[in-house]
């Protein structure tokens, strides 16, 4: 964990304004050993500006446009961070605050550095800021695009011509029961990630994951399991288990929990079968 440099009460005054520094926090806490985090704005919006998106979206653009914050394009994404939809946005922190160059801002292009974070810590993590000329500017728009408050791709057809045939009778009753499930999946994600997000169980992208893994016999207790698991390691403990991760990746754990089951003795004599041999 870095810790705070002294410099920033010299920044303070700059930071104090327009929910900068709170939506600066929300990202600091966020981020992992390598100083990079991908909140979606939703849990920007709540948790630094008291649900505000517009203010949180300006905060985030003063954050950026004086460099405390560098937008990580996708081909310099770390191995951890290649599950995550293309157009998520992972922020590199910097540890630092630049005056920029407009003189109608406030702070007043002054040409000032500021650091954020102790210089000792910077040093010691190994810089992995991006270069600034390689880093996308994205607009005000680009920045309250819908995407991230869906941050999942579907990856599945949205409509009903996946649901296994069943017999028209039950028809209703399934689809109640399909829907149930999403949901009892959804709500333990909420319940064990104390997920701060009144949307969630609206959001398609979460709904055709839920139906899938629905679909392909996990329950939410595996997911409760799941998460759990990712929690023990150290990278996971301040991130959200997205999705995306579950999706790829819960299935190959679920069959590891089921203990190989031993092969019945085989009677003396009688020669290997051909799933011995294979070993
Ligand atoms: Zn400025």
């Amino acid at each position: 964990m870095n810790s705070l440099s002294f410099d920033l009460k010299n920044a303070m005054r700059l930071l104090c304004k327009d929910n900068r520094w709170n939506v600066l926090t929300v990202l600091m806490l966020h981020s992992n050993v390598r100083n990079r985090c991908w909140p979606s704005m939703d849990i920007i919006t709540a948790m630094g500006s008291n649900g505000n998106r517009a203010k949180a979206v300006r905060a985030k653009k003063w954050l950026i446009k004086h460099k405390a914050l560098e937008l990580v394009p996708t081909k310099q994404r770390h191995p951890d961070e290649t599950h995550l939809p293309p157009r998520q946005h992972i922020y590199q922190l910097t540890g630092i605050i630049q005056a920029c160059n407009d003189p109608e801002c406030d702070c007043k292009a002054d040409g000032k550095t500021y650091a954020y974070y102790n210089v000792q810590d910077l040093k010691s993590f190994n810089g992995e800021t991006i270069k600034s000329s390689t880093v996308e500017i994205i607009d005000g728009e680009t920045l309250s695009s819908p995407i991230e408050s869906n941050p999942i791709k579907d990856s599945t057809p949205s409509s009903d011509d996946v649901i296994p045939s069943t017999s028209n009778d039950d028809k209703p009753d399934t689809a109640k029961q399909e829907n149930d499930a999403i949901n009892a999946l959804i709500e333990v994600w909420i319940d064990e990630q104390k997920v701060i997000d009144k949307k969630a169980y609206g959001k398609t992208g979460y709904r055709s994951v839920a139906k899938q893994l629905y679909q392909e016999g996990i329950t939410p207790e595996d997911v409760r399991k799941f998460i759990q698991y990712r929690k023990q390691d150290a990278f996971w403990q301040d991130k959200l288990v997205v999705w995306g991760h579950i999706q790829g990746n819960i299935a190959t754990w679920k069959a590891k929990q089921i203990a190989p089951v031993a092969p019945p003795p085989r009677p003396a004599g009688e020669p290997a079968s051909v799933f011995d041999l294979m070993g």
